[in-house]
């Protein structure tokens, strides 16, 4: 039987690179493990307009001139976890709410109005309150409106996978938050998402579903962040070997203030985030990566150029529309009319909908 997939951690003394070999990993279509190194090296940092200029002309040939929007959607934020950076945690006193099921269709058709057909549903990890049955009937809901429904909810089982994917989910998001085991416990003190593995592996069971999108992620803060950036570039790999033919994106949300107010003990400066970003940009040449509302305008749409594809617009963290239950602070507050226009401005074209289910375009052909 063949070892699970662990992630390389590799120490710090690997992230020393050499000018050469820097030069080196750009010139390369697909680099190779100790290419994305030096490319998350020192060295790199300091040539960071070279990195830059690659990944966007990288960006501008796999993706053209389409960036994606889309918006999240709270339905609960009961939790019976304890991540210590997380205001939803079961530790911290926060009204706890579930949208009935007419709230969240009263809530997709507040979104769809924007225009939106790409939706993120989210939820804590509280079976009893807002388990997997719930889960479906919220996707059943929305999948009509939404050809784009990702989940963004607790690490499922292979079979619970299948049955979002029957009813009409069609992606993935499952951070790993980080890819450091002593970090991860740390930071996972209590609760099921504890299950490092059991997390780890969940986008593999979802693409083992039949789900046809998953995408990745880190929180960056925990750490020193080029460890996990690469361990994260190595899970895209692994899946993307594995699964053929499966979309792959990746995202790092920085650590923002929350309700329960942790501090990030690895701070990650502005300038080492646009490193990371362009860095995932040449290590992953075709995955979308997607860019929160945790960043500054300015930042985001600085980042859209050289790498970003996807974007949330019109973002609220609280649960529906209710006010004092969000999970943590956003950065950039603009609506979604604001982000096309200044996608548009920037000579980019904002993209709402970007497929749909092979029944409902036969049907459209018909
Ligand atoms: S990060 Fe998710 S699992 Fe952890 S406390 Fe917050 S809502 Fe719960």
């Amino acid at each position: 039987m063949s070892q699970p997939w662990t992630p390389p951690l590799l120490p710090d003394a690997a992230f020393e690179a050499s000018s050469q070999a820097v030069d080196r990993a750009l010139s390369r279509a697909f680099p190779r493990l100790m290419d994305v190194a030096a490319l998350l090296s020192p060295e790199a940092s300091r040539r960071l307009e070279d990195l830059a200029a690659v990944a966007a002309a990288q960006t501008l040939r796999h993706f053209g001139r389409s960036r994606l929007l889309f918006t999240p959607l709270y339905v609960a934020n009961f939790c019976q976890n304890h991540c210590r950076y997380c205001g939803y945690a079961a530790h911290v006193a926060m009204p706890r709410l579930r949208l009935s099921l007419e709230e969240v269709a009263a809530e997709g058709e507040r979104i769809a109005a924007t225009g939106l057909r790409h939706l993120l549903l989210l939820t804590g990890e509280a079976p009893q309150r807002a388990g997997v049955d719930y889960i479906l009937d919220c996707i059943r809901l929305l999948a009509p409106r939404f050809p784009g429904l990702a989940l963004e909810v607790f690490a499922l089982t292979e079979a619970d996978y299948a049955r979002a994917a029957q009813a009409g989910a069609t992606a993935l998001t499952l951070y790993q938050e980080t890819y450091v085991p002593s970090v991860y416990r740390a930071m996972h003190p209590a609760g099921p998402k504890a299950n490092y593995r059991f997390r780890l592996e969940a986008p593999a069971r979802a693409a083992a579903a039949g789900l046809p999108s998953v995408t990745l992620g880190v929180l960056l803060g925990f750490s020193p962040w080029r460890q996990d950036v690469l361990a994260l570039v190595a899970h895209a790999w692994h899946l993307l070997e594995r699964f053929p033919g499966l979309e792959v994106g990746v995202s790092l949300p920085r650590l923002r203030p929350h309700a329960g107010g942790f501090a990030a003990p690895y701070p990650v400066a502005d300038r080492d985030f646009v490193h990371a970003i362009v860095a995932l940009r040449l290590a992953l040449p075709m995955a979308g990566i997607t860019l929160s509302t945790r960043e500054a305008p300015r930042l985001r749409d600085g980042l859209v150029r050289l790498a970003a594809t996807k974007l949330s617009a019109g973002v609220r963290t609280s649960v529906g529309s209710v006010a004092g239950s969000e999970q943590f602070a956003i950065c950039d507050t603009r609506s979604v009319a604001e982000m096309a226009a200044m996608l548009r401005q920037q000579g980019l074209q904002p993209v709402f909908k970007d497929w749909q289910p092979l029944g409902e375009a036969r049907e459209q052909a018909a």
